[in-house]
């Protein structure tokens, strides 16, 4: 099982998750001609994708989603919510099928389990993604992380988090002062102290991989993103877990798969055969 992060932060998300054959993207917030692109650079022909679920109707994760759905022929996945505010009824679509917080939904060889995450949004999704034994975990777009994210992703072998903001970059910055309240509360996005907390208290003992997506370009810089998780890392004795920052234009290829025979740090060995 592998993932690769095809774009992060306001210019537009889209996350390309493969295991057994299947692909999928979690969301499609970059314009389609461009994210046709990239997932060819990636190797992979946009007809391919099994569905792309769609964690929240805003521009910059749903923006590209109809008119891709129309032009390549998949099917988008995502809630009543994000159907109606991303006016999804509007369009010629491949398809739409309505998920429901807290539930399972099987695509192919993949299991895609969603959380209900808070954030201003109708009904914003984040999702844990599962293939023969593995999972990945994806949150961008989220006000604080809850304990029902925390025990959701306590199985994962890799975690992509949006690390957004430094408190105090955003009081400086440019934003009028409506929108550095609405970043801020409890439906806004996580800054760099949150994302250290999770790591420092909530992430799992399973966790081999930690991505940090959706850092804003004018309230965060990556270096303060980074010495934060690493700090929150090193204190909770997990400096082995491998991190990394996506840039815009996304990362390479993440493999999640552990070497065969490799004990799991939380003591379930994976059965072999
Ligand atoms: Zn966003
Ligand atoms: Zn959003």
């Amino acid at each position: 099982m592998r993932f690769r992060v095809l774009g992060s932060g306001s210019t537009g998300n889209a996350t390309l998750i493969e295991g057994g054959g299947t692909r999928i993207l979690i969301d499609a917030g970059l314009g389609p001609r461009s994210l046709a692109e990239r997932l060819l650079s990636a190797g992979v022909d946009p007809t391919s994708l099994a569905a792309i679920f769609v964690s929240h109707e805003h521009g910059d994760h749903a923006g590209g989603a109809a008119s891709f759905s129309a032009k390549w022929g998949v099917r988008l996945c995502g809630t009543r919510g994000t159907y109606a505010a991303a006016a999804f009824g509007a369009t010629e679509l491949a398809g739409y099928d309505v998920l429901e917080a807290g539930a399972s939904r099987r695509v192919g060889a993949l299991t895609v389990t969603t959380i209900r995450v808070p954030h201003d949004a109708a009904g914003p999704l984040a999702f844990v993604v599962e293939c023969d034994g593995h999972a990945i975990g994806h949150a961008t777009d989220l006000g604080h992380i809850g304990p029902g994210l925390v025990k959701a992703f306590r199985a994962c072998d890799a975690v992509l988090v949006e690390s957004n903001y430094d408190p105090g970059m955003l009081r400086d910055g440019p934003y009028p002062w409506s929108l550095k309240e609405r970043i801020l509360g409890a439906y806004g996005h996580l800054s760099n102290g949150d994302v250290g907390r999770y790591l420092a208290s909530g992430l799992g003992d399973a966790c081999r991989t930690v991505v940090l997506a959706h850092l804003s370009q004018k309230n965060n810089h990556p270096e303060l993103a980074r010495m934060a998780a690493e700090e929150a890392l090193r204190r909770r004795g997990r400096s082995e877990v491998r991190l990394e920052l996506s840039a815009e234009e996304g990362t390479g290829w993440i493999v999640v798969s552990r070497p065969p025979g490799e004990p799991r740090r939380d003591g379930r060995q994976l059965r072999l055969f």
